[in-house]
């Protein structure tokens, strides 16, 4: 079977010197054991952090030679393990590989009702760290059973943004979602309901947020990093909260970009609190719930961005750094 490994790390962006594809022999299955068929990958931002040599992340990095990291969904197609037979659905950590011999707990069952699109997105990873920030982190829900609360999303029509773009709309809160192109915008609007929509590379930023914001603004989720962030901090209202997920726009910088002013943070009591969704996978059940409830409401439309073949997955990756990628960046091997 194919694989792809790393072969060397990138200095900027990933190219063509970065992955190679190689041949693989499968190998017999231990008792216990079972082989998954992947069938399909999940591209993520966090992959870019994972080929930098860095050892100071929340996870060590891949190592040359080593078969990508990556999230994928498959089907076991042999088994020695009598809580995987043949024919269950799998995710978790698959790598880059067209098969994945695995034991006892390494993959989780994905029922059958679940496809692998929604697996990989609404109800998988992105999914759950949307939740998870939004709920736990910024207790959004909670807050805004109190008062009117104004949210902040950037990232917003990504796989994580444009699940808290949608959880927020559903419970009433307003919405000023931030994202980098116009069918995003218009899609953000019009289908998914949020009260205003700015494009970060046209619009004025620091104007519009302030315009769309009257009242201030008392949660932020914030993606991407950028001039948002600035704007932000100077219109928090008091006991405000930032919950920061990810800051994909220093993904590629060797220095991270300037930090806003923290004096707010002080005079308005207001919280900053950074968070990691693998911290939280033992709760991976629970926080599938939370979003299963706004799925089965109809109040979440899953957006996925497929992509063809394993070879697929080398400079797909890049899409997520340019803005390509409209919704959960997946490849179908
Ligand atoms: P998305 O589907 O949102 O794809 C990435 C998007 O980021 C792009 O489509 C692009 O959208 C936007 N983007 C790229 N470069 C920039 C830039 N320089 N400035 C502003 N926006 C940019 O990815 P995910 O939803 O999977 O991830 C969103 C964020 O959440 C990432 O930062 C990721 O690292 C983080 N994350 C964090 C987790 C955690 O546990 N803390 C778990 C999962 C994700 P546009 O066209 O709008 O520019």
């Amino acid at each position: 079977y194919n694989a792809i490994v790393l072969k060397q790390y990138p200095e900027a962006l990933i190219d063509e010197s970065t992955f190679e594809t190689r041949r693989f022999e499968s190998k017999a299955l231990q008792d216990g054991e079972y082989r998954v068929q992947v069938s399909h990958l999940s591209l993520d931002p966090a992959m870019r952090g994972w080929v930098s040599p860095d050892p100071s992340s929340y996870i060590p990095p891949v190592q040359p030679g080593e078969i990508m990291r990556s999230l994928g969904f498959g089907v076991v197609t042999e088994s020695l393990n009598p809580d995987y037979p043949v024919g269950t659905q799998v995710t978790g950590m698959t790598g880059w590989t067209e098969q994945i011999v695995a034991g006892e707990g390494e993959l989780s069952v994905v029922p059958a009702q679940v496809n692998a699109e929604l697996a990989l997105s609404t109800l998988g990873m992105p999914g759950l760290t949307a939740y998870l920030g939004y709920h736990d982190i910024l207790q959004a829900k909670q807050r805004q059973q109190k008062s009117q609360q104004t949210i902040v999303v950037t990232g917003a029509a990504g796989a994580v943004g444009s699940v808290v773009v949608q959880m927020a709309v559903a419970d009433g809160l307003k919405v000023i979602a931030l994202a980098g192109s116009e069918d995003k915008v218009r899609w953000l609007k019009e289908d998914l309901g949020a009260d205003t929509v700015i494009n970060y590379k046209t619009d004025n930023v620091s104007e519009a947020l302030t315009a769309a914001s009257p009242d201030g603004i008392d949660l932020f989720f914030e993606n991407t990093g950028g001039e948002a962030q600035h704007t932000v901090i100077e219109r928090i209202n008091p006991h405000g909260k930032v919950a920061v997920c990810g800051l994909i726009a220093d993904y590629h910088q060797a220095e991270a970009s300037p930090a806003p002013s923290w004096i707010n943070l002080i005079k308005r009591r207001a919280t900053i609190e950074g968070f990691v969704i693998t911290d939280h996978f033992h709760r991976s059940a629970e926080l599938a719930n939370g979003v299963m409830h706004y799925l089965e409401q109809g109040k979440i439309q899953n957006r996925v961005h497929v992509l063809d073949g394993l070879e697929a997955a080398k400079a797909g990756v890049n899409m997520l750094y340019s803005g390509d990628n409209t919704g959960k960046l997946i490849v179908k091997l």
